[in-house]
């Protein structure tokens, strides 16, 4: 990404290192969960992996797809994540949360 005004030099090579560093982790998402089978560009879906330099474009794309409840729970998943629950503890959290609310939680009827 360009300079933005007003930045340091030091501000922008953080800026483009931190971006770049997203982007291998959404790549990584991407390839590791098979993402780009969702993806509009047939680019990704033919190598079968995302080498687009916007990865998150897969990621939106799978987004788009999932149900309603689904983003709510993963939402939830990783707010907890983010306070530092283990990861069944943060399932286990969401889970709590959504039918405190909702009254059920995705996977029920799983
Ligand atoms: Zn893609």
């Amino acid at each position: 990404m360009a300079k933005l005004d007003g930045q340091t030099p030091e501000q922008a090579r953080w800026q483009a290192e931190n971006e770049a560093r997203r982007a291998r982790q959404h790549r990584s998402l991407v390839d590791g969960l098979e993402i780009w089978s969702f993806c509009p560009r047939k680019g990704c879906r033919r190598r079968k992996s995302c080498r687009h330099d916007r990865p998150a474009l897969c990621l939106n794309a799978f987004f788009a797809t999932m149900p309603e409840e689904l983003k709510q729970y993963l939402q939830l998943v990783i707010t907890a994540r983010t306070g530092g629950a283990s990861p069944a503890e943060a399932g286990r959290v969401a889970r709590e949360r959504m039918i405190a609310v909702d009254g059920r939680a995705p996977f029920d009827d799983v």
